[in-house]
């Protein structure tokens, strides 16, 4: 089970992409980003689109995106590992504040 819904089989594309508080980060990011299982229905289509968006390898998006990837597994496995439920509110400031020197 998902450690932070507890209501969707554990999946790589429910935790990063699908999941209401992973869809929250990405959709509030500064590119309004928004993953869709019509769309970019596994992670290889969502790197492809978040590649697409600009060519640059050291584009903001892709760190943003590196930075909310590494924070929510860090998450996870801190709720699973130790049994916990996971800290949504420390998720969200990681990302804030680890994005907050780019640009
Ligand atoms: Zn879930």
């Amino acid at each position: 089970m998902c450690p932070f819904c507890n209501r969707h089989p554990e999946s790589t594309e429910h935790l990063f992409l699908y999941y209401d508080v992973a869809q929250h980060i990405w959709f509030s990011s500064a590119w309004n980003l928004r993953p869709s299982p019509d769309y970019t229905p596994t992670m290889v289509d969502w790197f492809r689109f978040i590649w697409d968006l600009n060519a640059s390898p050291y584009s903001e998006v892709l760190g943003f995106s590196s930075v909310t990837l590494e924070a929510i597994w860090k998450t996870r496995n801190e709720a699973v590992h130790n049994n916990s439920s996971p800290s949504l509110h420390r998720l969200i400031l990681t990302i804030a504040s680890s994005t907050s020197n780019f640009g």
